[in-house]
């Protein structure tokens, strides 16, 4: 028998959900199709930051913060806890306090709400912040943290109870010939469909992926155990290393020179693409990562490595109560060299929406608006 929708998402991550998302609340019968159990790839998988201070300035720094609106509005419907306690970029040498400096003073001007903060006011912010030689901080009011794991369990009982979203979990989609979706036993009918599928580029459209250029990042990943009842982390936490990795601060002058100097005096963070970020889960662990390393192929295998030097350069800004390890993994996103994401028609009635790089938590559900736009125009 043929079931029947006006929409099929394929994938059950955060750029489907998003999608499901806005294309239920204009009214559509919405179907989603998720290959495995529980979607378990890069979006359960991150530090679940939705993090517009990592943007470019222009349109992708707006997409972030209409993104941001629509997360936070579903974070309130679904009832899910999130950490609205914005972003600190804490700095602790010269070269890395010219760059916020400069960003702080600039940023304003773009678009952005940012400040840079002295020492003691970073620590009245997070008192998991290192005091000795901190030179200062940007400070960031707007990110947010949610639960990944949490997150991405949660959002389809939201949308099948709120908009009566279906989901089907452990139905791959294998093939897609509009209008018809054949998917694990079943066969549905559909007006349209979107292909969120992340990294897996060999399953739907095949040679449509291997003409977009499309490549892998592997970011290895540290999760301690729970920290104290009551102990709470702040703002999320960034250093110098991160001011080399986000776009946003390319538009400072000082940054070449900051950069240089990492890539001399510690070539080890430039080869895998390290820098430090801490986010607090809804069960008071910290998050910490993160490391970059780029190619068709991962590599399966972890790198004791490269969480060592996570670890250690972590502990040159934070401290908190609780070091100690309690889970490690690694997760997997789909990049373009040059482009933030991807969206186009692979085929009448059929989008493919994909590989928003390490900002798919960041811009999902404002390039899943733009999608739907797109769509009713
Ligand atoms: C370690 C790590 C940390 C990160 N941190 C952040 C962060 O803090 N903030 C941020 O903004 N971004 C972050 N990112 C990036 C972000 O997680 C990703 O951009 C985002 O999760 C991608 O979402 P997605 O839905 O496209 O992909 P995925 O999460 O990979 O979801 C795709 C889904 O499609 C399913 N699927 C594939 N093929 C089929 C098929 N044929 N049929 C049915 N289902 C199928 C898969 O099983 C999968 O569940 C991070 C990424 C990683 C890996």
């Amino acid at each position: 028998m043929e079931n029947s929708a006006d929409i099929a998402i394929v994938g059950a991550g955060i750029m489907g959900l998003a999608h499901a998302f806005a294309a239920a609340t204009r009214g559509w019968r919405v179907v989603v199709f998720e290959r495995e159990p529980r979607a378990s790839r890069a979006s359960v998988r991150n530090f679940g930051l939705i993090w517009p201070i990592g943007q470019p300035h222009g349109i992708l720094h707006q997409l972030a913060q209409r993104s941001r609106a629509h997360w936070i509005q579903v974070l309130n419907a679904a009832r899910l806890p999130y950490l609205s306690t914005g972003s600190m970029h804490v700095v602790y040498r010269e070269d890395e306090a010219d760059v916020a400096r400069e960003f702080a003073e600039l940023a304003p001007g773009l678009g952005y709400n940012c400040s840079w903060l002295k020492p003691d006011d970073a620590i009245e912010r997070s008192a998991a912040v290192i005091p000795d030689r901190l030179i200062g901080a940007l400070w960031s009011p707007l990110e947010v943290t949610v639960d990944p794991r949490l997150t991405i369990g949660i959002v389809p009982h939201y949308l099948n109870e709120k908009f009566n979203v279906e989901f089907r979990f452990g139905y791959a989609v294998r093939s897609i010939d509009m209008p018809v979706i054949e998917a694990g036993n079943e066969r549905w009918r559909v007006d349209r469909a979107i292909v969120c599928t992340g990294e897996d580029f060999e399953t739907l459209y095949p040679d449509i992926y291997a003409a977009a250029g499309l490549t892998r990042v592997k970011l290895q990943m540290l999760r301690t155990e729970p920290q104290p009842a009551g102990w709470q982390l702040g703002p999320a936490l960034a250093a110098g290393l991160t001011l080399r990795f986000y776009p946003s601060f390319g538009v400072c002058r000082s940054l070449p020179r900051l950069k240089q100097r990492i890539t001399e005096e510690t070539p080890e963070y430039d080869r895998w693409g390290i820098h430090g970020l801490v986010s607090q889960t809804a069960c008071g662990e910290l998050t910490l990562g993160d490391s970059h390393e780029y190619g068709l192929t991962v590599d399966v295998f972890n790198r004791e490595e490269i969480d060592h030097l996570m670890l250690n350069y972590i502990g040159t800004f934070l401290r908190a109560p609780i070091m100690r390890v309690a889970q490690r993994w690694y997760g997997v996103y789909a990049k373009h060299p040059d482009r933030p994401y991807l969206s186009f028609d692979a085929a009448p009635g059929v989008r493919i929406v994909t590989s928003p790089g390490g900002a798919g938590m960041t811009l999902s559900f404002g390039i899943a608006a733009e999608t739907l736009e797109r769509m009713e125009s």
